[in-house]
């Protein structure tokens, strides 16, 4: 029986089970499926000594709000003295001198982390397949993507190695393997969540954000994450809601939009079922549904396709084969230290977004792509902030499809890019986000999309707990593992 973050810390807090213990569980179980899987890039054993000290913690009375609990990190996030790939050769031998903030702040709430977990490099991907370190496998069928670009993330709920992780979400990265998975994710509002120490890909679109079986437990751990930080001038300092009192909040009263945006053509069929019962499930609980029109959502795939390229091809010029990471061996001169450095360390979907972002940041293209999709970019946000004045939440399905093939997609890809039309549009307005499961189309599971206004992941967390109290989609579990 796979347990919630929650039913774990019931067990540590009535002594029926250790940090230790439970910590050994994870890791036999991540190494157990490893090669079925392929979620994490680096098992860390050495998490068992981390465990320890929580329970000693613990007999002093001394723990922390996760104190014990098992849980493992993308490999995007910063860790002092263990490798930080971030699903790249380019960073296959960088190993961070720090925590990031999420990490330092995880600890000191006393989680233990059993490794680094498997992603598309750089988080430029919708399935996994970009990983320098080979393809996660989705447990609910090996033949499928597990999503991504925090498919390994996904995974390792999905499978019951660890009942909750961190992931990151620039166009739908949590939440589209989270619906993949038949997991919980949530996306913070833009600003919420320090990104120090958290490998940048489009700094302006990126945030880090929980992915675990319930909503409850996303409540828990964006209670340790969020907050204010010195040291990343986009955190946002306002003080941070209890998630866990504002879960009581349900959905009665509230008005939920359906834009018809996210109900047209590409939605496959047996996903808009499913999805229609979830929304009938939530009127059952109390919500006023109404009909939503957002005729700029269709902006938003462009814009993305020219904004994160941009602040990509900025982002990754620090990889020159210098400073830190993969350095090319005998280069011939400077340039050839850096072009090949770069050629050879960089994967072809990063070289392809690079080569994209420098085009249109280019002098006489900048005017032509990057101010108009910025322009864009106003529009959508303009778009969700009148609509928020009459609905408390948008909801549709997380993505138009299940967890398509392995290999279905890689030779296409504005196809790979098209599973993100959903959820691209709260990275660029900066809004928050959340998928919670809520059935199955051909054998796959299926999410559920909650958008909110900026700052209230109270009250989609509310919404996501009181469907799971009304459902059990959150508690199957894949077969055989
Ligand atoms: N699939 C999108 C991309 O490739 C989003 C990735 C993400 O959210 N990190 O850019």
């Amino acid at each position: 029986m796979m347990m919630t973050l929650k039913q774990q810390l019931d067990l540590l807090n009535s002594q029926k089970a250790s940090a230790t213990e439970l910590t050994q569980e994870a890791l036999q179980k991540a190494h157990a499926l490893q090669d079925k899987l392929n979620a994490f890039v680096t098992i860390d054993d050495s998490s068992l000594e981390a465990a320890k000290s929580a329970d000693e913690r613990r007999a002093r009375g001394e723990n922390g709000l996760l104190d014990g609990l098992p849980i493992a990190l993308k490999d995007i996030f910063c860790t002092d003295g263990l490798k930080t790939s971030c699903g790249s050769k380019m960073l296959d031998n960088f190993v961070a001198p720090y925590d990031a903030t999420v990490v330092s702040k995880l600890k000191s709430a006393g989680a233990v982390s059993i490794g680094k977990l498997n992603m598309d490099e750089f988080a430029m991907g919708s399935s996994n397949e970009n990983s320098f370190y080979g393809p996660v496998k989705n447990p609910w069928n090996t033949q499928k993507v597990p999503g991504g670009s925090s498919g390994g993330s996904a995974a390792a709920v999905a499978a019951g190695i660890v009942s909750a992780t961190l992931g990151t979400d620039t166009g739908g990265s949590i939440r589209q393997p989270a619906s993949f998975c038949g997991i919980t994710g949530l996306k913070p509002t833009y600003g919420r969540v320090s990104r120090y120490g958290m490998v940048a890909y489009a700094s302006s679109l990126d945030q880090g954000g929980p992915m675990a079986r319930t909503a409850e437990d996303c409540a828990l751990l964006l209670s340790a994450i969020a907050g204010h930080d010195p040291r990343d001038s986009t955190s946002v300092n306002r003080p941070v809601d209890d998630y866990e009192t504002a879960l009581s909040q349900g959905v009665a009263g509230k008005v939920i939009g359906l834009p018809n945006q996210y109900f047209g053509e590409g939605l496959d069929e047996g996903v808009r079922k499913v999805v229609d019962d979830a929304i009938k499930a939530l009127e059952s609980l109390g919500a006023k549904v109404v009909e939503l029109d957002l005729p700029q959502q269709s902006l938003a795939l462009p814009a993305y396709y020219v904004i994160a390229p941009a602040e990509a091809s900025s982002n990754l010029s620090r990889y020159d084969g210098v400073r830190f990471g993969y350095r090319a061996e005998n280069p011939a001169d400077l340039n050839d230290l850096y072009c090949r450095s770069r050629s050879e360390a960089f994967g072809e979907e990063v070289q392809r977004r690079i080569i994209a972002g420098t085009y249109v940041l280019s002098e006489g293209y900048f005017d032509a792509y990057y101010r108009q999709a910025q322009r864009l970019r106003r529009m959508i946000y303009n778009e969700f902030a009148t609509a928020f004045e009459s609905v408390d939440m948008i909801v549709g399905p997380t993505t138009p499809t299940v967890a398509f093939d392995l290999g279905q997609n890689t030779k296409d890809p504005v196809a790979m890019y098209l599973n993100d039309i959903y959820t691209i549009t709260a990275n660029l307005a900066g809004i928050p986000g959340l998928s919670v499961p809520c059935g199955f189309s051909d054998g796959m599971p299926v999410g559920l999309q909650i958008l909110g206004r900026p700052f209230e992941e109270g009250t989609l967390l509310a919404a996501g707990h009181a469907y799971q109290r009304a459902t059990d989609w959150h508690t199957q579990q894949p077969e055989g593992l």
